[in-house]
């Protein structure tokens, strides 16, 4: 777990966040620059940098991302949502902790909508 990583340290509890869901494998918590009227982000709390480091021990918990975000998204009355992973700062990624981002609440257009 590298001492540099914002998302490990919310995990560790260093930095807060508005929490949204936590147990001993998965957090999920509102993104603080959110771009939808319900966007929040579901991380591993394994440290993998991002998707491309995805191994096969790994599988299982990727998908428990799905699992628990589309839970939450019908919490957060986004039935219909967007899910983004970004790999690599071409793509956008900012922090290299894989997260799955969960938009919704409004009409999404943009490059696949
Ligand atoms: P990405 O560009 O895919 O790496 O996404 C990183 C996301 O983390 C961005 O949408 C940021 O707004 C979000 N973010 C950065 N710092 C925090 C924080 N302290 N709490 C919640 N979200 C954050």
């Amino acid at each position: 777990m590298p001492d540099d990583c914002l998302f490990c340290k919310i995990i560790k509890g260093d930095i807060p966040t508005d929490k949204l869901f936590e147990d001993d494998e998965v957090i999920a918590f509102r993104d603080i620059a959110p771009q939808a009227p319900v966007h929040f982000l579901v991380v591993p709390k394994k440290h993998i940098s991002g998707p491309s480091a995805v191994a096969a021990e790994d599988e299982q918990l990727i998908g428990k991302l799905m699992r628990v975000g589309s839970k939450i998204a019908k919490q957060e009355g986004a039935d219909d949502f967007r899910v983004v992973f970004n790999n690599g700062e071409r793509a956008g990624q900012l922090v290299f902790h894989i997260h799955m981002h969960i938009l919704g609440g409004r009409r999404l257009t943009g490059p696949l909508g």
